[in-house]
Protein backbone atom coordinates (compact mmCIF):
# COMPACT_ATOMS: atom_id res chain seq x y z
CA UNK A 1 0.00 0.00 0.00
CA UNK A 2 1.20 2.96 -1.11
CA UNK A 3 0.42 6.54 1.09
CA UNK A 4 -1.41 8.37 -1.99
CA UNK A 5 -3.48 5.25 -2.29
CA UNK A 6 -5.29 5.90 1.48
CA UNK A 7 -7.57 8.21 2.69
CA UNK A 8 -6.93 8.74 5.86
CA UNK A 9 -10.57 10.24 6.90
CA UNK A 10 -11.10 9.38 10.51
CA UNK A 11 -8.02 7.93 11.21
CA UNK A 12 -5.62 7.92 13.80
CA UNK A 13 -2.17 8.23 11.98
CA UNK A 14 1.24 7.81 13.77
CA UNK A 15 4.05 9.01 11.80
CA UNK A 16 8.16 8.62 12.52
CA UNK A 17 9.46 11.61 11.00
CA UNK A 18 13.14 12.71 11.17
CA UNK A 19 12.88 16.08 13.50
CA UNK A 20 16.07 15.66 13.93
CA UNK A 21 16.78 19.31 13.86
CA UNK A 22 19.87 21.14 14.79
CA UNK A 23 19.18 23.77 17.31
CA UNK A 24 21.62 26.99 18.74
CA UNK A 25 22.89 27.20 22.48
CA UNK A 26 18.70 28.68 22.61
CA UNK A 27 16.83 26.22 21.48
CA UNK A 28 16.29 28.19 18.17
CA UNK A 29 15.92 25.82 15.27
CA UNK A 30 19.00 26.67 12.75
CA UNK A 31 18.18 24.52 9.48
CA UNK A 32 14.71 23.11 9.30
CA UNK A 33 15.51 21.00 6.11
CA UNK A 34 13.82 17.99 8.32
CA UNK A 35 10.42 19.36 9.24
CA UNK A 36 9.79 20.92 5.63
CA UNK A 37 10.51 17.68 4.39
CA UNK A 38 7.91 15.86 6.16
CA UNK A 39 5.41 18.12 5.27
CA UNK A 40 4.23 16.26 2.20
CA UNK A 41 3.06 13.40 4.31
CA UNK A 42 1.75 15.31 7.84
CA UNK A 43 -0.63 17.87 5.07
CA UNK A 44 -1.35 14.92 3.29
CA UNK A 45 -3.06 13.19 6.72
CA UNK A 46 -4.75 16.71 7.57
CA UNK A 47 -5.93 17.11 4.32
CA UNK A 48 -7.52 13.66 4.47
CA UNK A 49 -9.35 14.41 7.77
CA UNK A 50 -7.04 12.35 9.76
CA UNK A 51 -5.41 13.19 12.99
CA UNK A 52 -1.86 13.14 13.23
CA UNK A 53 0.37 11.63 15.62
CA UNK A 54 3.81 12.99 14.71
CA UNK A 55 6.95 11.18 17.17
CA UNK A 56 10.79 11.81 16.52
CA UNK A 57 14.11 11.09 17.80
CA UNK A 58 16.56 14.12 18.45
CA UNK A 59 19.94 13.95 19.30
CA UNK A 60 21.61 11.41 21.59
CA UNK A 61 20.17 11.32 25.27
CA UNK A 62 21.48 7.95 25.54
CA UNK A 63 17.74 6.87 27.37
CA UNK A 64 17.78 9.66 29.78
CA UNK A 65 15.37 12.87 29.81
CA UNK A 66 17.67 15.79 28.59
CA UNK A 67 15.67 18.83 28.26
CA UNK A 68 18.46 20.21 26.32
CA UNK A 69 17.25 17.69 23.48
CA UNK A 70 13.13 17.87 24.14
CA UNK A 71 11.06 17.88 21.35
CA UNK A 72 8.77 20.50 22.85
CA UNK A 73 10.95 23.18 22.12
CA UNK A 74 10.23 22.81 18.03
CA UNK A 75 6.23 22.52 18.84
CA UNK A 76 6.20 26.04 17.65
CA UNK A 77 7.96 25.42 14.89
CA UNK A 78 6.03 22.27 13.59
CA UNK A 79 3.25 23.98 14.13
CA UNK A 80 4.09 27.14 12.08
CA UNK A 81 5.36 25.05 9.11
CA UNK A 82 1.47 23.09 9.27
CA UNK A 83 -0.30 25.86 9.88
CA UNK A 84 -2.29 24.30 12.53
CA UNK A 85 -1.99 24.33 16.09
CA UNK A 86 0.55 21.11 17.71
CA UNK A 87 0.07 19.65 21.43
CA UNK A 88 2.24 18.12 22.85
CA UNK A 89 2.52 14.94 24.74
CA UNK A 90 5.74 15.24 27.35
CA UNK A 91 5.83 11.74 27.88
CA UNK A 92 6.10 9.39 24.35
CA UNK A 93 5.11 6.11 26.24
CA UNK A 94 1.97 7.89 28.61
CA UNK A 95 0.00 9.59 25.49
CA UNK A 96 -2.54 7.43 25.65
CA UNK A 97 -5.25 9.56 26.62
CA UNK A 98 -3.60 12.30 24.15
CA UNK A 99 -4.16 10.41 21.47
CA UNK A 100 -7.46 8.96 22.25
CA UNK A 101 -8.55 12.38 22.62
CA UNK A 102 -7.46 13.21 18.99
CA UNK A 103 -10.46 14.72 16.94
CA UNK A 104 -9.67 14.77 13.07
CA UNK A 105 -7.68 17.31 11.80
CA UNK A 106 -5.56 17.72 15.51
CA UNK A 107 -1.93 17.04 15.83
CA UNK A 108 0.07 15.80 18.68
CA UNK A 109 3.88 15.57 18.89
CA UNK A 110 5.42 13.18 21.04
CA UNK A 111 8.27 13.73 23.01
CA UNK A 112 11.91 12.90 21.84
CA UNK A 113 11.64 8.83 21.81
CA UNK A 114 15.30 7.93 22.63
CA UNK A 115 14.68 9.47 26.15
CA UNK A 116 13.72 5.84 26.60
CA UNK A 117 16.11 3.34 25.96
CA UNK A 118 13.43 1.17 24.44
CA UNK A 119 13.86 3.64 21.27
CA UNK A 120 17.19 2.09 19.99
CA UNK A 121 16.99 -1.03 22.16
CA UNK A 122 20.64 -1.03 23.24
CA UNK A 123 21.13 -1.98 26.91
CA UNK A 124 22.63 0.84 29.39
CA UNK A 125 24.87 0.72 32.07
CA UNK A 126 26.07 -3.04 30.84
CA UNK A 127 29.41 -3.57 28.77
CA UNK A 128 29.54 -5.06 25.61
CA UNK A 129 30.88 -8.49 25.39
CA UNK A 130 30.04 -9.41 28.30
CA UNK A 131 27.79 -12.11 29.37
CA UNK A 132 25.32 -9.96 31.59
CA UNK A 133 25.53 -7.98 27.99
CA UNK A 134 23.89 -10.95 26.10
CA UNK A 135 21.69 -11.12 28.74
CA UNK A 136 20.63 -7.55 29.33
CA UNK A 137 20.17 -7.68 25.41
CA UNK A 138 17.50 -10.24 25.21
CA UNK A 139 15.69 -8.12 27.91
CA UNK A 140 15.92 -5.28 26.08
CA UNK A 141 14.94 -6.55 23.33
CA UNK A 142 11.51 -7.84 24.59
CA UNK A 143 10.83 -4.34 26.71
CA UNK A 144 11.56 -2.51 23.09
CA UNK A 145 8.73 -4.53 21.86
CA UNK A 146 6.04 -3.31 24.56
CA UNK A 147 7.56 0.24 24.18
CA UNK A 148 6.83 -0.57 20.15
CA UNK A 149 3.11 -1.89 20.98
CA UNK A 150 2.45 1.42 23.13
CA UNK A 151 3.54 3.91 20.34
CA UNK A 152 1.25 1.15 17.87
CA UNK A 153 -1.44 1.84 20.31
CA UNK A 154 -2.16 5.03 19.84
CA UNK A 155 -3.34 4.77 16.07
CA UNK A 156 -5.23 2.92 13.55
CA UNK A 157 -2.00 3.82 11.03
CA UNK A 158 1.76 3.92 10.98
CA UNK A 159 3.77 5.99 8.58
CA UNK A 160 7.63 5.58 8.46
CA UNK A 161 8.82 8.66 6.56
CA UNK A 162 12.49 9.22 8.68
CA UNK A 163 14.66 8.28 6.32
CA UNK A 164 17.44 9.57 8.33
CA UNK A 165 16.81 7.14 10.83
CA UNK A 166 15.68 4.35 8.54
CA UNK A 167 18.78 2.87 8.49
CA UNK A 168 18.18 1.80 12.56
CA UNK A 169 16.10 -0.80 13.32
CA UNK A 170 14.63 1.20 16.53
CA UNK A 171 11.19 0.89 17.77
CA UNK A 172 9.76 3.27 16.21
CA UNK A 173 11.68 3.04 12.56
CA UNK A 174 10.97 -1.02 12.05
CA UNK A 175 9.63 -3.02 15.24
CA UNK A 176 6.16 -1.07 15.11
CA UNK A 177 5.34 -2.27 11.83
CA UNK A 178 4.96 -5.44 13.29
CA UNK A 179 1.65 -4.38 15.27
CA UNK A 180 -0.12 -3.24 12.00
CA UNK A 181 -1.17 -5.16 8.86
CA UNK A 182 -0.13 -4.84 5.38
CA UNK A 183 -2.96 -2.29 5.18
CA UNK A 184 -2.16 -0.33 7.45
CA UNK A 185 1.54 0.61 7.13
CA UNK A 186 3.59 2.18 4.46
CA UNK A 187 5.68 4.66 3.88
CA UNK A 188 5.69 8.15 3.33
CA UNK A 189 6.13 10.74 0.30
CA UNK A 190 9.85 11.71 1.75
CA UNK A 191 10.44 8.10 1.81
CA UNK A 192 9.72 6.97 -1.85
CA UNK A 193 11.17 10.26 -2.62
CA UNK A 194 14.32 9.55 -0.88
CA UNK A 195 14.52 6.06 -2.45
CA UNK A 196 13.56 7.14 -5.87
CA UNK A 197 16.73 9.23 -5.65
CA UNK A 198 19.29 6.75 -4.75
CA UNK A 199 17.68 4.10 -7.57
CA UNK A 200 18.58 7.54 -9.78
CA UNK A 201 22.02 7.58 -8.56
CA UNK A 202 22.65 3.42 -8.66
CA UNK A 203 20.46 2.72 -11.96
CA UNK A 204 21.48 5.41 -14.09
CA UNK A 205 24.82 6.20 -13.42
CA UNK A 206 25.79 8.72 -15.88
CA UNK A 207 29.94 9.35 -16.14
CA UNK A 208 32.17 10.55 -15.20
CA UNK A 209 30.63 9.68 -11.67
CA UNK A 210 32.08 12.13 -8.82
CA UNK A 211 32.12 11.38 -4.86
CA UNK A 212 32.74 13.74 -2.45
CA UNK A 213 33.60 12.65 1.25
CA UNK A 214 34.16 15.15 3.76
CA UNK A 215 33.38 15.14 7.40
CA UNK A 216 35.54 14.34 10.34
CA UNK A 217 36.80 10.71 10.35
CA UNK A 218 37.45 7.83 7.85
CA UNK A 219 36.22 5.19 10.32
CA UNK A 220 32.79 5.98 9.89
CA UNK A 221 33.13 6.30 5.98
CA UNK A 222 35.10 3.24 4.85
CA UNK A 223 32.31 1.15 4.47
CA UNK A 224 30.93 3.82 2.12
CA UNK A 225 34.63 4.96 0.66
CA UNK A 226 35.42 1.12 -0.37
CA UNK A 227 32.00 0.44 -1.81
CA UNK A 228 32.06 3.14 -4.17
CA UNK A 229 35.61 2.18 -5.03
CA UNK A 230 33.48 0.36 -7.44
CA UNK A 231 31.38 3.02 -8.47
CA UNK A 232 33.10 6.18 -9.49
CA UNK A 233 35.47 7.39 -12.00
CA UNK A 234 36.45 10.14 -9.43
CA UNK A 235 36.52 10.21 -5.57
CA UNK A 236 37.23 13.15 -3.16
CA UNK A 237 38.16 12.52 0.19
CA UNK A 238 38.56 15.61 2.05
CA UNK A 239 37.79 17.73 5.46
CA UNK A 240 39.02 15.46 8.64
CA UNK A 241 40.26 12.64 6.83
CA UNK A 242 42.62 14.37 5.01
CA UNK A 243 45.25 14.59 7.89
CA UNK A 244 45.01 11.02 8.20
CA UNK A 245 45.95 10.54 5.06
CA UNK A 246 48.83 12.68 5.58
CA UNK A 247 49.96 11.23 8.14
CA UNK A 248 49.94 7.50 6.95
CA UNK A 249 51.55 8.89 3.52
CA UNK A 250 54.73 9.84 6.56
CA UNK A 251 53.53 13.67 6.74
CA UNK A 252 53.52 15.91 9.83
CA UNK A 253 49.88 16.99 10.67
CA UNK A 254 50.55 18.82 14.33
CA UNK A 255 47.13 19.21 15.79
CA UNK A 256 45.04 18.08 13.61
CA UNK A 257 42.42 15.89 13.55
CA UNK A 258 43.75 11.82 13.09
CA UNK A 259 42.94 8.73 13.15
CA UNK A 260 46.21 6.85 14.09
CA UNK A 261 44.52 3.71 14.75
CA UNK A 262 43.45 4.00 10.42
CA UNK A 263 46.94 4.87 8.58
CA UNK A 264 47.22 1.45 7.13
CA UNK A 265 43.32 1.52 6.58
CA UNK A 266 43.80 4.74 4.62
CA UNK A 267 47.48 3.62 2.39
CA UNK A 268 44.75 0.77 1.55
CA UNK A 269 42.28 2.80 0.08
CA UNK A 270 44.71 4.85 -1.91
CA UNK A 271 46.60 1.47 -3.29
CA UNK A 272 42.65 0.07 -4.14
CA UNK A 273 42.22 3.46 -5.40
CA UNK A 274 44.98 3.05 -7.80
CA UNK A 275 44.07 -0.71 -8.79
CA UNK A 276 40.88 0.50 -9.82
CA UNK A 277 41.43 3.29 -12.00
CA UNK A 278 39.65 5.68 -10.05
CA UNK A 279 41.24 9.40 -9.42
CA UNK A 280 41.13 9.84 -5.90
CA UNK A 281 41.75 13.55 -5.00
CA UNK A 282 43.45 14.65 -1.57
CA UNK A 283 43.89 17.97 -0.47
CA UNK A 284 47.26 18.75 -0.74
CA UNK A 285 47.21 21.98 0.83
CA UNK A 286 45.31 23.15 4.07
CA UNK A 287 43.93 26.11 5.95
CA UNK A 288 45.68 26.02 9.39
CA UNK A 289 44.88 27.59 12.59
CA UNK A 290 46.47 28.21 15.83
CA UNK A 291 43.42 27.46 17.96
CA UNK A 292 40.24 25.64 16.65
CA UNK A 293 38.10 28.91 16.77
CA UNK A 294 37.10 31.31 14.10
CA UNK A 295 39.15 33.99 15.21
CA UNK A 296 42.40 31.81 15.22
CA UNK A 297 45.64 33.02 13.83
CA UNK A 298 45.43 31.03 10.04
CA UNK A 299 48.03 30.57 7.12
CA UNK A 300 48.11 27.59 4.36
CA UNK A 301 50.48 25.03 4.38
CA UNK A 302 50.97 21.57 2.63
CA UNK A 303 48.65 18.56 4.24
CA UNK A 304 51.37 16.94 5.01
CA UNK A 305 53.78 19.37 7.06
CA UNK A 306 51.80 20.90 9.38
CA UNK A 307 53.90 22.68 12.29
CA UNK A 308 53.29 21.75 15.80
CA UNK A 309 50.82 23.64 17.86
CA UNK A 310 48.70 24.13 14.23
CA UNK A 311 45.90 22.25 13.13
CA UNK A 312 44.56 21.92 9.66
CA UNK A 313 40.26 23.44 9.78
CA UNK A 314 39.89 24.17 6.27
CA UNK A 315 41.19 22.62 2.58
CA UNK A 316 43.54 25.42 0.81
CA UNK A 317 43.69 26.89 -2.37
CA UNK A 318 45.44 24.45 -4.63
CA UNK A 319 43.47 21.09 -3.02
CA UNK A 320 40.09 23.59 -3.66
CA UNK A 321 41.02 24.20 -7.64
CA UNK A 322 41.66 20.70 -7.59
CA UNK A 323 38.05 19.49 -6.00
CA UNK A 324 36.50 21.80 -8.17
CA UNK A 325 38.27 20.50 -11.38
CA UNK A 326 37.21 16.76 -10.53
CA UNK A 327 33.49 17.63 -10.10
CA UNK A 328 33.29 20.22 -13.44
CA UNK A 329 32.45 18.03 -16.16
CA UNK A 330 30.90 15.25 -14.21
CA UNK A 331 27.64 13.80 -15.19
CA UNK A 332 26.64 12.52 -11.35
CA UNK A 333 27.45 13.66 -8.18
CA UNK A 334 27.12 12.48 -4.93
CA UNK A 335 27.96 15.03 -2.09
CA UNK A 336 28.25 13.43 1.85
CA UNK A 337 30.65 15.83 4.24
CA UNK A 338 31.94 19.04 4.60
CA UNK A 339 35.66 19.87 3.51
CA UNK A 340 36.20 21.49 6.87
CA UNK A 341 35.36 23.03 9.80
CA UNK A 342 32.23 25.20 7.86
CA UNK A 343 30.73 26.20 11.28
CA UNK A 344 33.53 28.53 11.48
CA UNK A 345 33.06 30.99 8.79
CA UNK A 346 36.72 31.81 7.75
CA UNK A 347 36.89 27.89 7.25
CA UNK A 348 33.85 27.42 4.64
CA UNK A 349 36.32 28.34 1.97
CA UNK A 350 36.63 24.72 0.74
CA UNK A 351 33.08 23.38 1.23
CA UNK A 352 31.95 26.36 -0.99
CA UNK A 353 34.51 25.32 -3.70
CA UNK A 354 32.99 21.85 -3.62
CA UNK A 355 29.51 23.23 -3.51
CA UNK A 356 30.12 25.95 -6.21
CA UNK A 357 31.47 23.38 -8.59
CA UNK A 358 28.73 21.17 -7.70
CA UNK A 359 26.03 23.64 -8.68
CA UNK A 360 28.12 24.99 -11.97
CA UNK A 361 28.28 20.77 -13.15
CA UNK A 362 24.51 20.68 -11.96
CA UNK A 363 23.78 23.75 -14.39
CA UNK A 364 25.36 21.47 -17.26
CA UNK A 365 23.04 18.61 -16.76
CA UNK A 366 24.68 17.15 -13.70
CA UNK A 367 22.41 14.56 -11.33
CA UNK A 368 23.45 15.94 -8.08
CA UNK A 369 22.55 14.36 -5.04
CA UNK A 370 23.67 16.15 -1.56
CA UNK A 371 23.60 14.18 1.68
CA UNK A 372 23.68 14.47 5.41
CA UNK A 373 23.10 16.97 7.68
CA UNK A 374 26.22 18.89 7.71
CA UNK A 375 26.82 19.17 3.40
CA UNK A 376 23.08 20.16 3.41
CA UNK A 377 23.96 23.06 5.98
CA UNK A 378 26.71 24.02 3.84
CA UNK A 379 24.54 24.04 0.76
CA UNK A 380 22.09 26.19 2.53
CA UNK A 381 24.36 28.55 3.95
CA UNK A 382 26.05 29.20 0.56
CA UNK A 383 22.50 29.94 -0.78
CA UNK A 384 22.65 26.96 -3.28
CA UNK A 385 19.83 25.11 -2.31
CA UNK A 386 18.01 25.58 -5.55
CA UNK A 387 21.07 24.44 -7.64
CA UNK A 388 21.69 20.92 -6.67
CA UNK A 389 19.49 18.35 -8.30
CA UNK A 390 18.63 16.91 -5.37
CA UNK A 391 18.91 17.41 -1.45
CA UNK A 392 18.55 13.64 0.89
CA UNK A 393 17.37 14.45 4.45
CA UNK A 394 19.61 10.87 4.89
CA UNK A 395 23.27 11.05 6.12
CA UNK A 396 24.29 7.68 7.35
CA UNK A 397 21.02 5.84 5.64
CA UNK A 398 22.16 7.84 2.45
CA UNK A 399 25.35 5.95 2.64
CA UNK A 400 23.73 2.54 3.53
CA UNK A 401 21.29 2.87 0.70
CA UNK A 402 24.02 3.87 -1.71
CA UNK A 403 26.29 1.13 -0.75
CA UNK A 404 23.28 -1.11 -1.73
CA UNK A 405 22.16 -2.63 2.02
CA UNK A 406 18.64 -3.10 2.47
CA UNK A 407 17.12 -0.17 5.13
CA UNK A 408 15.25 -1.97 8.22
CA UNK A 409 12.90 0.93 8.19
CA UNK A 410 12.06 0.20 4.55
CA UNK A 411 12.14 -3.91 5.06
CA UNK A 412 9.57 -3.54 8.13
CA UNK A 413 7.19 -2.33 5.53
CA UNK A 414 7.79 -3.93 2.46
CA UNK A 415 8.97 -7.58 3.75
P1 LIG B 1 30.94 13.90 10.11
O1 LIG B 1 29.94 13.91 11.21
O2 LIG B 1 31.99 12.86 10.24
O3 LIG B 1 30.30 13.95 8.73
O4 LIG B 1 31.75 15.25 10.27
C1 LIG B 1 31.20 16.53 10.18
C2 LIG B 1 32.06 17.46 10.98
O5 LIG B 1 33.39 17.37 10.50
C3 LIG B 1 31.66 18.92 10.88
O6 LIG B 1 31.13 19.33 12.11
C4 LIG B 1 32.97 19.62 10.56
O7 LIG B 1 33.20 20.75 11.37
C5 LIG B 1 34.01 18.55 10.88
N1 LIG B 1 35.27 18.76 10.17
C6 LIG B 1 35.47 18.93 8.86
N2 LIG B 1 36.77 19.17 8.60
C7 LIG B 1 37.41 19.15 9.79
C8 LIG B 1 38.75 19.35 10.18
N3 LIG B 1 39.68 19.62 9.30
N4 LIG B 1 39.05 19.27 11.50
C9 LIG B 1 38.09 19.01 12.39
N5 LIG B 1 36.80 18.79 12.08
C10 LIG B 1 36.47 18.88 10.79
Amino acid sequence: MTINECNFKGQKVIVRVDFNVPLDENGKITDDTRIRGALPTLKKVLADGGALIIMSHMGKPKGKVNPKLSLGQITDAVAAALGTPVKFAPDCAKAQDAAAALQPGDVLLLENLRFYPEEEGKPVGVEKGTPEYDAAKKEMKESQKEFAKTLASYADCYVMDAFGTAHRRHASTAVIADYFDADHKMLGLLMEKEVTAVDNILSNIQRPFTAIMGGSKVSTKIGIIENLMDKVDNLILCGGMTYTFARAQGGHVGNSICEEDKLQLALDVIAKAKEKGVNLVLATDCVIADDFSNDANTKVCPAGDIPEGWEGLDAGPESRKAFADAIKGSKTILWNGPAGVFEFDNFTAGSRAIGEAVAEATAEGAFSLIGGGDSVACVNKFGLADKVSYISTGGGALLEAIEGKVLPGIAAIRG
